[in-house]
């Protein structure tokens, strides 16, 4: 076995681990956990695939209908007929016309079932919410641990005030900042767009008045986490309301584990035993 297969290998967007990275992964995912502890969020899990029609409230299919990976059946006349037109031995690819319709998206974005999941409730308390997703991309190229078709993200949604919303950014801002220069790691936080909303829309326009989203560049260009306030664009959108009846707020905070595994073993020259000790702290 060689070094990298004991690592990770990446082919078409796609990552497998060897035991040395499911280490390097598990040693992350500890210190994310214990980041976290300082809103104590409810950790939930939800299936890979979210409806169409859930996803096309967030107005998902008009703002990143490129990004998009669709699930499909293969059609039951394709079945009863000949699909393929190869031996199926050799298939490489479904056709279009041989797929039935598709109700199901594989997710871009780990938070997206927290609000589907709080459809009509009224958020008493602010709720902090724990997700690890398996994402997906559609991406005109791929690149290593950075740019993946399949990689996974865990946020940590916040649904209540406005107030309790923007708490919730600035609080991982400053952990999250923490975390980094105990690692020795360089970085910068910079404005980005949200790509919630329709670039020419009057929230684009007013969010670029008051910055909405903000990422943790490492080394000033790969973005590896993410600071968003969603307004209440969310709580609009699937009716979850504040006692007083108003829509709630909400704001998520990600990371993007491969591009982290990838900032650790670039920044540590791929020394695990320091990057072990580094995460213990
Ligand atoms: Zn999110």
């Amino acid at each position: 076995m060689t070094s990298s297969e004991c690592l990770y290998s990446a082919k078409d967007g796609m990552v497998s681990l060897g035991p040395e990275g499911i280490a390097l992964r598990r040693w992350l995912e500890t210190r994310l956990s214990e980041l976290e502890k300082v809103c104590s969020p409810t950790q939930r899990s939800y299936p890979p695939m979210l409806p169409v029609k859930d996803l096309a409230r967030f107005d998902y299919f008009h703002n990143f209908p490129h990004i998009a990976l669709c699930a499909a059946p293969v059609s039951l006349d394709a079945i009863q007929g000949s699909y393929g037109g190869k031996p199926h031995g050799q298939l490489e690819i479904i056709r279009h016309e041989d797929l039935a319709d598709s109700e199901y998206v594989l997710p871009s974005a780990a938070c997206y079932p927290v609000f589907f999941d709080l459809q009509g409730a009224t958020i008493e308390t602010t709720l902090h919410t724990g997700v690890m997703a398996q994402c997906f991309r559609n991406e005109p190229r791929y690149e290593g641990l950075i740019r993946l078709r399949a990689f996974s993200m865990k946020e940590i949604v916040c649904v209540g005030t406005l107030e309790s919303a923007q708490a919730h950014l600035i609080l991982f801002r400053n952990e999250i900042s923490q975390l980094l220069q105990s690692l020795g790691i360089p970085f910068s936080i910079r404005p980005a767009v949200d790509s919630f909303y329709d670039k020419a829309s009057s929230r684009a326009v007013m969010q670029r008045l008051v910055p909405v989203k903000e990422e943790f560049l490492y080394e000033d260009q790969l973005a590896i986490s993410s600071l968003n306030l969603h307004r209440n664009f969310f709580g609009e959108r699937c009716g979850i309301k504040l006692p007083g009846g108003q829509p709630a707020f909400s704001s998520c905070v990600g990371f993007g584990i491969e591009r982290w595994m990838h900032t650790l073993l670039s920044h540590f020259g791929g020394d695990l035993q320091r990057i072990e000790r580094a995460l213990a702290g």
